[in-house]
């Protein structure tokens, strides 16, 4: 729709449904449920038969792979099913089954299909037991900050920390914040638990030598629903932490929605004083017109180039791209994930100002941080 308009969109998905008629028989049923989802019902197979089940779903893949042509243009669309089969998974929840397989097919690549498994269900009962426990952790102080250091590449002196969250589980112990971040962001939790992480971040900070900096993580919602330049104007008020001390760290997913207002607020951010960096550079959309429009301060090489360095070449020539590009827009840039010595030397060889990686410290307890930022 974004680049044929919506009649295109429309004109496919209708191809879409005549091809899939050729498969209408009187056991095969079909129903467009949806947008571009569509209902197969195919009855009198046994399900002890799974070959017969098999066979209907690769062939409608099959069906789906040539190419369409909409207005002049050639396109092509990839399809993904999900199976469930009554009675065995049940009579009542077939749909919602048929689509965890189908979200679950989604996920792992599209163009194919997949059966429903138990485990479909086990693992959609883990996350709600794990939601539930999130939304009371912030209440129950089960969230702790960690600092980890970011040195200056050519003295290896420390000029700041970034903030790690680490959730503390009652039962479950550690919990790592690539596993309960996504789903505080996609349960809205994130929305108090950032406000908590900066104004904690903060008042640490404020602790510290007067040039030692912070580095706070934001998520792309934090973005959309809060008054996100409101709550760091409140959180340096109450820390009495100095503006420019304060690095924001941002990832390219905030451009998904280029809107203005986040433009709007990034460039407030800025004005306050505040310095913003450009997280997991590289890994994220590619598109590098919002480094045009917003002016970081700091971009952060990902990790999964550095780890490549130094006999990857291919590794090697982004990281090289990355410097030069960063170098002539005037920006710090700090490698993330820096594990070893030789790691160490081709990134200030290349002109890298900071590093950030276990080969100087892991990420410490406040108190840990405090005493190096003091030493
Ligand atoms: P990130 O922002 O890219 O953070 C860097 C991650 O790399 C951290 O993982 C850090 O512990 C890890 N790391 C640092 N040095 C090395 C190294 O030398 N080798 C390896 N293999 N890893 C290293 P962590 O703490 O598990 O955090 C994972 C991600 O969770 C973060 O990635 C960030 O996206 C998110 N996250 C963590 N804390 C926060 C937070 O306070 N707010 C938000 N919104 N996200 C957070
Ligand atoms: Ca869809
Ligand atoms: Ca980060
Ligand atoms: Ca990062």
């Amino acid at each position: 729709n974004d680049t044929f308009g919506h009649a295109a969109g429309d004109k496919l998905l209708k191809s879409v449904a005549e091809r899939l008629r050729s498969f209408e028989a009187s056991d095969v049923q079909l129903a467009r449920l949806a947008g571009d989802e569509f209902a197969v019902l195919a009855t009198g197979r046994s399900a002890r038969d799974l070959h017969a089940i098999e066979a209907l779903a690769h062939g409608i893949v099959e069906a789906l792979a040539s190419p369409f042509t909409i207005e002049g243009i050639r396109l092509t669309v990839s399809v993904s099913i999900g199976i469930a089969i009554a009675p065995q998974d049940g009579c009542q929840e077939i749909m919602r089954r048929a689509d965890l397989a189908l979200y679950r097919m989604k996920s792992e690549g599209r163009n194919g299909y997949r059966f429903y498994e138990a485990e479909m269900d086990e693992r959609i009962e883990a996350r709600r037991a794990l939601t539930a426990d999130l939304r009371g952790a912030l209440d129950r102080d089960e969230f702790i900050l960690y600092f980890q250091p970011i040195v200056a590449a050519q003295e290896c002196r420390v000029r700041g920390f970034e903030a790690l969250l680490r959730w503390k589980h009652p039962v479950r112990g550690f919990v790592s914040p690539g596993e309960f971040i996504p789903l505080a962001e996609e349960t809205g939790v994130i929305i108090p638990l950032g406000e908590w992480i900066l104004r904690e971040a903060c008042r640490i900070a404020a602790g510290w030598p007067g040039d030692v900096r912070i580095a706070v993580n934001l998520s792309p919602r934090q973005f959309r629903h809060s008054d996100l330049t409101q709550l760091v104007r409140s959180a340096l008020r109450t820390s009495g932490l100095a503006a420019a001390r304060l690095e924001l760290e941002v990832t390219e997913s905030v451009f998904l929605e280029a809107t203005p207002a986040i433009n709007a607020t990034l460039s407030k951010l800025r004005e306050m004083g505040v310095r913003l960096s450009l997280d997991d550079f590289g890994t994220g959309y590619s598109s590098l017109s919002y480094l045009r429009r917003i002016a970081f301060d700091k971009i952060k090489i990902d990790q999964s180039f550095v780890r490549d360095l130094p006999q990857e070449r291919s590794a090697a020539a982004i990281v090289n791209a990355i410097i030069d590009m960063a170098t002539s827009l005037d920006m710090t840039i700090t490698a993330e994930g820096v594990e070893t010595d030789a790691q160490r030397v081709c990134l200030l060889e290349q002109g890298c100002h900071e590093f950030q990686g276990y080969l100087f410290s892991k990420p410490l307890p406040a108190e840990q941080a405090a005493a190096l930022a003091r030493s």
